[in-house]
């Protein structure tokens, strides 16, 4: 695989030049220092100083299939040449089989595509749809959660870091979810969990009023909040829940669709099937800016003879979709799900709970597929995790000399409070993921030492 050549100076201008017209996102603009990329390829990007790093996050998990895919990059230059651009009221031939080849996988009988420019897009469209097929104005959404940076999505998401940046919450209800390892419930068994939160659920909806909630939206496996799997029978539990309320379920896949789980989506591993699913990232490895939401028959109905208010300039646009169909086409080629299932079962999953055993400061590990993270603590008995709660600046000196570490060792890690998630290109070769893993192991020793005695 390709070799960086150093190029100091050219590095130098490219940041340069970032730092004075970039403005950046999630970010104190004179506090970050972001790298300049030279370029990409399979599970792997370097910088104009000659450091290559394996990258443990894939983007902002996105790159499913790798960077730079050769058959990826070709369709793309293909469609650019053919028909770059078209507006979304035709129909056109990409478009129709993107459409097709997401419908064929999504679960159960979502068969109709809307498509957006990415997650948050996806998210607004869903919600609205939910609202104007029910008539009722409430969504409920978990704590622990992301959904997206636009208006409503930010409000669904069930973390207040992120709600500052916004007004407000009007017609958003948060509760709970399950996550036994900080159990919100005080359960100390996944039975016990999955039966106090679903009760939880039954019971808020009752004070709030069935008859007021237009849909409850859920990640599958909630990502950005911490990678929690949730116990067996809770979303069947949840479908069972919105089904006698009348209420729309949306699975937001967004983060795990696409292979990322080991199966196209993550709702397969627990046979639901959601009215309408939120998807973008892995749909085509992000080469192309795409998202959407499948759409059950019944909410399809609801605009059948009346106009769906809502649409976007560049919805389906064909170099997103050539970037689809393609990667689609790679992934059931080259086995991309399955190999990210193997992964998961034979070589993260064992190896992350090995590292589990031998470093003090990882406190859990969590996860499927090629989808993990590790709850790094400063306590183990408590489990105190190994930063405070939003933590920056000296607080966050643990996590910052973790990352630092991973980084002097040529592995780019995902870092979010006090956890690292594993979550590399899904097609990463069984050696690059154990090379990862040695990387890894290095750095938790830095962890190791925050832990208390
Ligand atoms: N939903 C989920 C589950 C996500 O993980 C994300 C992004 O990380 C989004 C929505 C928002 O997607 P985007 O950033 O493409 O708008």
């Amino acid at each position: 695989s390709a070799t960086p050549s150093a190029d100091p100076a050219t590095g130098a201008a490219v940041k340069a030049a970032d730092r004075a017209h970039v403005f950046h996102s999630w970010s104190a603009q004179e506090l970050i220092d972001p790298l300049a990329v030279a370029g990409a390829e399979g599970a792997y990007f370097w910088d104009y100083d000659g450091n290559r790093y394996l990258d443990f996050t894939s983007g902002l998990v996105f790159t499913n299939i790798g960077y730079q895919h050769p058959t990826v990059v070709a369709a793309i230059q293909e469609q650019a040449g053919r028909l770059a651009t078209f507006a979304p009221a035709f129909a056109v031939d990409v478009r129709s089989e993107a459409a097709r080849l997401i419908a064929e996988r999504t679960p159960g009988d979502l068969d109709k595509i809307f498509f957006t420019n990415g997650g948050a897009e996806a998210v607004e469209n869903a919600v609205r749809m939910a609202r104007l097929h029910t008539g009722r104005p409430k969504i409920l959404s978990a704590y622990r959660s992301y959904h997206g940076g636009t208006s409503t999505a930010i409000n669904l998401t069930g973390d207040p870091r992120r709600w500052a940046s916004d007004s407000g919450t009007a017609g958003v209800v948060h509760f709970h979810a399950p996550f036994l390892y900080r159990s919100p419930f005080y359960a100390t068994t996944e039975a016990e969990e999955c039966a106090r939160a679903l009760a939880h659920l039954e019971a808020t909806i009752g004070f709030e009023g069935p008859a007021t909630i237009a849909a409850i939206i859920l990640e599958t496996i909630p990502g950005t909040a911490g990678i929690m799997t949730p116990p067996p029978g809770y979303l069947a539990g949840v479908r069972e829940i919105c089904d006698r309320h009348g209420i729309v379920f949306v699975l937001d896949e967004v983060m795990t669709g696409f292979g990322r789980t080991g199966k196209w989506f993550a709702a397969e591993h627990f046979d639901v099937v959601p009215d309408l699913l939120t998807f973008a990232k892995g749909v085509n490895s992000g080469y192309v800016p795409l998202g959407g939401v499948a759409i059950s028959p019944e909410i399809a109905d609801t605009f059948a003879t009346r106009p769906y208010p809502g649409g976007l300039t560049y919805s389906g646009h064909p170099l997103a979709c050539a970037a689809a169909v393609s990667t689609m086409r790679v992934m059931a080629e080259e086995k991309i799900v399955e190999h990210a299932a193997h992964l998961g079962a034979t070589v993260l999953g064992p190896g992350l709970r090995e590292l589990a055993g031998r470093h003090p400061s990882v406190g859990e590990v969590r996860g499927t597929g090629a989808f993990w993270a590790l709850d790094l603590v400063r306590d183990p008995e408590t489990r105190e995790p190994l930063v405070p709660y939003n933590a920056s600046g000296g607080a966050n000196a643990a996590m910052t000399a973790f990352a630092t570490a991973c980084k002097k060792s040529g592995l780019w890690p995902f870092v979010n409070m006090n956890r690292t998630h594993v979550v590399p290109a899904c097609n990463i070769t069984e050696a690059e993921a154990k090379e990862g893993l040695a990387r890894l192991d290095a750095a938790l020793e830095v962890a190791d030492g925050y832990v208390v005695e």
